[in-house]
């Protein structure tokens, strides 16, 4: 079995078994070597976004003192929910292993699908309302943003 994804259903177990949240865990690698460690650590730190992915990208990049994973891999338990998903395309690793299915999630109780359905959604028909409130000034943060010559692109 692969040491890195055997690493990640290891911290699966680690931190149900401690109370700290939900059976994930995932490991980001870089060159061989582990850069990046993460277990569900949603209820114990009153954090929704403290999946296992999260946690390890964010441990990852202060390892490596950038906001960007190119040259990483991650590996996962479970397939990434949506919240996750995305983030790991903002933190761009190269490629992602993971070992059980959302389906698999889903029969524990972790049913991330109806998420990906409102995703595909228009926001105005989604479950949770989302108003648009076109804004003055709103815009002006964006052309501030684009005359910006100290900006780090990501
Ligand atoms: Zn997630």
């Amino acid at each position: 079995m692969n040491q890195y994804i055997q690493e990640a259903i290891e911290l699966s177990f680690q931190g149900q078994r401690a109370g700290l949240g939900g059976p994930f865990g995932a490991v980001i690698v870089k060159d061989g070597v582990i850069i990046g460690r993460g277990h569900n650590r949603v209820t114990s730190s009153h954090d929704p976004t403290a999946h296992a992915e999260i946690v390890a990208i964010r441990e990852a990049c202060t390892y490596l003192g950038t906001h960007q994973l190119s040259g990483c891999e991650l590996y996962t338990s479970c397939e990434p929910c949506p919240m996750c998903l995305g983030a790991i395309f903002w933190a761009r690793p190269d490629r992602v292993y993971y070992a059980c299915t959302h389906e698999q999630a889903s029969d524990a109780g972790f049913d991330d699908s109806f998420i990906y359905e409102q995703v595909a959604l228009p926001p105005s028909e989604r479950g949770l309302p989302m108003i648009h409130l076109p804004t003055e000034g709103a815009q002006a943060a964006f052309d501030e943003w684009k005359r910006n010559e100290a900006k780090i692109h990501y």
